[in-house]
């Protein structure tokens, strides 16, 4: 062999190697240098549900406690909490993640590029075994996959329900700056909560700025309230005051969710005790809702409790009313 056709082979097996390397040990970072992103551009966005029959049952960016993190993402609760809705692509785009994960069961990772040139990933978790595969280019309103009612492929869960994320950047296998998985559903880093969109909020901002549409009634989706603030002042310990408050919801594509934050209690039913409780959905009507409920303050301390009652829907802005008041 001439010294020539010996390098010629060196070099060759030097390149099946590279590429034998490449796409054993780290197929997904290869194959996103080497691919072209052929999919098309995500125009506009829409929920991944079909409007009707689920409500947000956990708000992005939402403090949970007992994880001492932030939520990254919405989560969408069947009205029933265990109907296996079918899951829509949100835009179009090409599916970068699809099998188990953690926490999330079997998930759908699709990356989105945008008009502008951006980029984002949504996250789709707590599914069943995945319809579609990796690789796949999708459109919006694509069928993508189907929420999960079993725990052992929803991350283990006894309802079902759809954890929504939408990730700003390129779809990466590189890890957060803390060592945590990238498309997470929890982070207690809020540097690394402003990595996500608030998913309702990205519909409509990028909706309104590229002139499509959600293909949902959310656009118009709208909740106002009666008062702003309900002022208890001084009340005894454990003996309730209660004071009312109407909302009404027009446009509306889901349920209708209040929360009580400590201290106080809500419900529809003035005189009935064992009626107030800390949460309560409503049911829209042709998208509209109104409702009298009433706030009952019944403070356990000699303390201040100001806080905000929230009232939220999927795809109206979520509006607070402030309450306050003192135990003596
Ligand atoms: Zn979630």
């Amino acid at each position: 062999m001439t010294k020539a056709r010996v390098r010629r082979i060196t070099s060759s097996a030097a390149l099946i190697l590279l590429l034998v390397v490449c796409f054993s040990l780290a197929p997904a970072l290869c194959g996103q240098a080497l691919s072209v992103s052929a999919y098309e551009t995500a125009t506009d966005f829409q929920y991944p549900l079909k409007p009707g029959g689920w409500f947000l049952g956990q708000d992005f960016k939402n403090w949970r406690t007992a994880r001492d993190a932030y939520h990254l993402g919405e989560d969408y609760m069947p009205s029933d909490y265990k109907t296996e809705l079918p899951v829509y692509a949100p835009a179009n785009g090409e599916v970068k993640g699809s099998g188990y994960i953690s926490g999330y069961g079997y998930t759908v990772i699709i990356e989105h590029r945008l008009s502008s040139g951006s980029y984002v990933c949504s996250v789709l978790g707590h599914l069943k075994p995945n319809v579609v595969t990796r690789g796949t280019s999708v459109k919006k309103g694509q069928l993508v996959g189907y929420i999960s009612n079993d725990p052992r492929e929803n991350g283990g869960y006894n309802f079902a329900h759809l954890h929504f994320g939408i990730r700003s950047g390129v779809y990466s296998t590189a890890r957060d700056a803390d060592g945590g998985y990238r498309y997470r559903g929890y982070t207690p880093y809020q540097s690394i909560a402003n990595l996500w969109y608030d998913p309702t909020d990205f519909i409509k901002v990028v909706n309104g700025s590229q002139g499509g549409s959600s293909g949902s009634k959310n656009e118009n989706a709208k909740i106002v309230l009666s008062t702003l603030e309900l002022n208890f002042k001084y009340v005894k310990r454990n003996t309730p005051t209660v004071k009312a408050l109407t909302f009404k919801g027009t446009n509306l594509n889901g349920y209708v969710t209040v929360e009580a934050p400590a201290g106080y209690y809500i419900s529809t039913k003035l005189n009935d005790p064992g009626a107030y409780k800390k949460t309560l959905t409503f049911k829209p009507s042709n998208g509209t809702v109104k409702e009298t409920i009433y706030v009952a303050f019944k403070p356990t301390q000699r303390d201040y409790y100001i806080s905000n009652l929230k009232i939220s829907s999927p795809g109206a802005a979520t509006r607070y009313i402030k309450v306050k008041g003192a135990g003596v």
